[in-house]
């Protein structure tokens, strides 16, 4: 039988391959605004946004690293701006 979508998600973090009962949260990126959100997976809106980035995550524990590495990010944009060796 063709047609049903079998949709393979594995957690950008860690690699875990999605569970049909695990509760997974989607970290949704705009590439061109400074910001991350982070959504149940079941509530992310369909069809997707092409524009944006959809990260998926395993648990919390994949999204705090996530989160850290986004704050990481930003703390090095700041230094950048910040920085003007004066
Ligand atoms: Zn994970």
């Amino acid at each position: 039988m063709e047609g049903m979508e079998v949709t393979t998600i594995r957690c950008g973090q860690c690699g875990t391959l999605k569970g049909e009962t695990n509760h997974w949260i989607v970290a949704v990126i705009h590439p061109d605004y400074e910001g991350i959100l982070f959504q149940p997976l079941e509530c992310i809106a369909t069809p997707r946004n092409p524009e944006l980035i959809y990260k998926g995550l395993c648990g919390q524990g994949c999204s705090q690293k996530e989160l850290q590495q986004w704050l990481d990010d930003l703390k090095r944009c700041f230094t950048t701006q910040g920085n003007e060796a004066a």
